[in-house]
């Protein structure tokens, strides 16, 4: 760990989920914060109570777009590229948008971060690991992926991207690193985005059915966004190149996870079980060993706490 600091921040994808809390964290520990963003599936909503802040500025643009870059002002010390759908409802409504981005908008923000100088992070994810014949995922684990299966748009854009990552950091120097994102889930997830968490939420506050794909059995390891933001600010405050895992180390079935979504809402929510999309991964847990050693970070917050939290959010969000 060298303990890095920046001053002058680039996040693309920052009016995301994701992205809109590093950009808040960022901000927080005194950077300057430029977001580049087409607000393809983020908003400006997420970035409430920022763009009053002096040190953050919202661009609207596509990182995809070299003019987008062009415009974007002064020298950044940190890049981190976030920009792309990632939930399954939005990237196969956005196919060829979710490969753009993994490719040419990656290629351009690697190519920013060279030329200020800047460390660069792409967010990358469990995805790579397809549906994964080792359990739990190391790093060194290549994946089990269907290139020409639905969810491939999603999966070889980021296996792409790190291909990208990791020749630029070979050829050009880049001072480039790659995180692996398992499934994270807080506020400002949208109730309509397809994943697991948000629909639950939001079908127990409306007294819906909490629809379970499949039999309920597979699994998935979730991590509140704080120790997601944890650890990828960890790593860019590294030497480390990656990839390294970060996800949350307790897994749950998603029906364990409906049915404590029931509990944490007191709904009157019954499960409804229905069809499981293609390619849906059995299971996934990150082995996040790596992490913990050469980053000194492992997830803080318990999913039951994680999801109160959210549950809390979108309870105000609702009344709001
Ligand atoms: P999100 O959809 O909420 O945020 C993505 C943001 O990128 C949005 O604001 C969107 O408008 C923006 N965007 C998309 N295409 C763009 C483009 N061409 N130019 C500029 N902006 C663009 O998703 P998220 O959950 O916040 O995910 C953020 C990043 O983290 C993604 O790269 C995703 O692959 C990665 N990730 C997330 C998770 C997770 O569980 N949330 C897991 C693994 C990886």
């Amino acid at each position: 760990m060298s303990g890095r600091a920046y001053r002058r921040a680039l996040v693309t994808g920052g009016a995301g989920f994701v992205g809109s809390h590093l950009c808040r964290r960022l901000l927080g520990a005194g950077a300057e914060v430029v977001c580049l963003d087409n607000l393809a599936t983020g908003s400006r909503s997420n970035l409430a109570g920022l763009r009053a802040e002096s040190g953050f500025r919202f661009v609207r643009g596509d990182a995809t777009d070299p003019a987008a870059w062009r415009a974007l002002p002064g020298r950044f010390d940190l890049v981190l590229h976030f920009a792309c759908p990632a939930s399954p409802a939005d990237y196969l409504r956005l196919p060829l948008e979710t490969l753009a981005v993994g490719s040419d908008g990656t290629r351009h923000a690697l190519e920013r971060a060279r030329r200020d100088d800047a460390r660069f992070v792409l967010a990358s994810t469990s995805e790579v690991y397809g549906d994964p014949l080792e359990h739990p995922q190391t790093e060194t684990y290549w994946g089990n992926v269907n290139p020409v299966g639905p969810r491939s748009v999603y999966d070889e854009s980021k296996r792409f991207a790190e291909a990208l990552v990791t020749a630029h950091r070979g050829v050009r120097g880049t001072d480039a690193a790659i995180v692996r994102i398992f499934n994270t889930y807080g506020p400002r997830m949208r109730a309509g985005d397809g994943r697991a968490v948000p629909t639950f939420i939001a079908q127990a506050l409306d007294g819906a059915p909490l629809t379970v794909a499949g039999d309920g059995s597979q699994t998935r390891s979730l991590c509140y966004v704080d120790d997601t933001v944890d650890g990828v600010l960890a790593l860019a405050a590294s030497d480390e190149p990656g990839p390294v895992n970060v996800g949350g180390g307790e897994e749950i079935t998603m029906l364990g996870l409906a049915r404590r979504i029931v509990d944490l809402t007191g709904s009157a929510s019954r499960i409804r079980f229905v069809e499981r999309p293609a390619d849906d991964p059995t299971r996934r847990r990150p082995d996040t060993r790596l992490a913990r050693e050469r980053l000194g970070w492992q997830p803080r917050v318990g999913w039951s706490e994680g999801l109160e939290r959210t549950i809390d959010w979108f309870t105000r969000s609702a009344a709001a």
